[in-house]
């Protein structure tokens, strides 16, 4: 996900993409590939690497399985 351009920081929280965000709301799992927006006026939500992929590149599933 560091690809996206997410600079996550020790705790391994990012600036959200996915909406207009001041302080690092994403926290990212990367052992799990996957993550979880904390904010409440967010539609990314809790979701893995391949629906960040989707989010990102606004692709279809299959797309971002292949691009994973
Ligand atoms: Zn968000």
């Amino acid at each position: 996900m560091v690809h996206y351009g997410l600079r996550p920081d020790k705790h391994q929280r990012s600036l959200c993409p996915f909406h207009a965000d001041k302080t690092p709301s994403l926290q990212l799992y990367p052992k799990t590939a996957s993550f979880c927006c904390f904010s409440s006026n967010c539609s990314a939500g809790t979701g893995d690497v391949i629906w960040f992929i989707e989010l990102m590149d606004k692709c279809s599933t299959h797309a971002a399985i292949m691009k994973a």
